[in-house]
């Protein structure tokens, strides 16, 4: 199995987190968020007891809400003992409302409002990370005018393409994100906030990209901001506190991809990271990660009811479920690949369907080309894995489709972390 909390029994019923998926869509309905959290709890202590080991104990580690927010989770991360991410009014208030710590909320977005500037404010959040000059003046003339001094970190842009071993200039300079190093842009917002009494520029933040595999990427990123904090030094005489590295550490969607043995990575990043420090006569500064995706998604499972099954001949087979792109959109928006699996049966009789959705579009495919069994009919149901990060909170009403609840699966129990959302949810807003 793709994760090691899906199994299946002798008579073919899948289990997650030892529930049979079946029963709970039974119980539930579909679609169904399906939620391990023995999972994103054992994710979050697999990168805190990294971190401390490796970067002590006055590292942290942000939950990046968006890849998956609700109260439930937030409140989880919170007892887990992590920061979070957090880059909109909606996910800082999910937070909070979920009892979560205000000073321990990161403030990020390159978009932040003049609104949502003095909402995060008027909470005490803890730390922003400043993505570009103008919401550094923004941000330091609302300071100014409460005549508070809020901690910040300064995004910028390493140019590195974590896609690839090149440092490369275009297409990392160009991200939308943050202020670029290699243009000396980004030298110049750290000299303007340092101006700004209101603020506490407490370092530097960064963020290469998502689903990250390739083995060297954190540490390049290391030796790009540590040149970068040497210069800082050197030309402004300032040593950033914190250095914020970003999330992005890649999960298992399809067997081909790699496992990532993110513990033993960190371990690495930070080693590297100590001695280039030390070769540059820097002192260690206070590591952050954030992931997002890696603490959630192999918690996650979705579970649809076929509706129904058609061939074409010599073209194409589809399994027509009732969910599709408005509750998992991945496919659509950057083909995602993803392991889909037979709720009850294992033939050994497989056939080639593309597992589409009730949505009005013909592009509305969840997965193509998934292995299921050749008399896969209405009413059975399938599951597709590692739905927990992107998912849920990628979520529309497209058609007017309420969204799936979310259920949350704690050893023998199942309990319902997010409602269905009904027709009347949908009709709530409307004068
Ligand atoms: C998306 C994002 C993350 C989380 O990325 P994952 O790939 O989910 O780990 C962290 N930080 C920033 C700034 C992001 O944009």
């Amino acid at each position: 199995m793709i994760s090691d909390n899906i199994t299946r029994d002798a008579d073919g019923t899948l289990r997650f987190a030892g529930h049979s998926a079946d029963e709970l869509a039974d119980t539930f309905g579909t679609p169904l968020y399906l939620m391990d959290e023995k999972r994103i709890r054992d994710n979050c202590r697999m990168y805190l007891a990294a971190f401390r080991e490796h970067f002590g104990e006055n590292s942290a580690v942000l939950y990046a809400a968006k890849a998956c927010a609700f109260k439930a989770i937030c409140r989880i991360a919170a007892e887990e003992g992590m920061g979070l991410d957090a880059v909109s009014v909606g996910e800082i208030h999910t937070a909070l409302e979920a009892g979560f710590p205000a000073d321990r909320i990161y403030f990020h977005g390159d978009a932040k409002t003049d609104d949502d500037i003095r909402y995060a404010l008027d909470r005490n959040v803890g730390c922003f990370v400043v993505d570009n000059e103008t919401e550094l003046e923004a941000l330091s003339a609302e300071t100014k005018r409460r005549s508070v001094r809020q901690k910040v970190l300064l995004r910028v842009t390493p140019g590195i393409d974590p896609h690839t071993y090149e440092a490369v200039n275009t297409g990392t300079v160009d991200v939308k994100f943050g202020v670029p190093i290699e243009t000396g842009q980004a030298l110049e917002f750290v000299r303007r906030a340092l101006d700004e009494e209101s603020l506490d520029v407490a370092g530097l933040h960064c963020h290469v990209g998502s689903e990250v595999f390739d083995e060297d990427v954190f540490e390049r990123t290391c030796d790009v901001m540590t040149a970068f904090m040497a210069r800082l030094r050197r030309e402004l005489g300032y040593t950033a506190r914190e250095l914020d590295l970003g999330g992005g550490y890649g999960v298992r969607y399809v067997e081909s991809d790699p496992r990532a043995d993110i513990p033993a990575r960190i371990g690495e990043v930070a080693s590297h990271l100590k001695r280039i420090l030390g070769e540059a006569g820097l002192p260690m500064p206070r590591i952050l990660m954030e992931p997002g995706r890696s603490i959630v998604a192999d918690a996650g499972m979705t579970v649809y009811t076929v509706c129904t099954v058609k061939h074409i001949p010599n073209c194409k087979n589809y399994v027509i479920t009732d969910g599709g792109m408005a509750d998992d959109p991945r496919w659509c928006l950057y083909r995602a690949r993803y392991s889909v699996l037979h709720a009850s049966r294992e033939t050994g009789e497989n056939e080639i369907f593309d597992l589409a959705g009730r949505c009005c579009e013909s592009g509305d495919i969840v997965q193509p080309a998934v292995e299921l069994p050749a008399d896969t009919r209405r009413g059975d149901r399938v599951c597709v894995c590692t739905t927990g990060a992107y998912n849920y909170s990628m979520a529309s009403n497209y058609n007017r489709l309420g969204r799936p609840p979310v259920v949350m699966l704690t050893g023998g129990s199942a309990w319902t972390a997010v409602r269905r959302e009904t027709a009347e949810d949908l009709c709530a807003l409307d004068l």
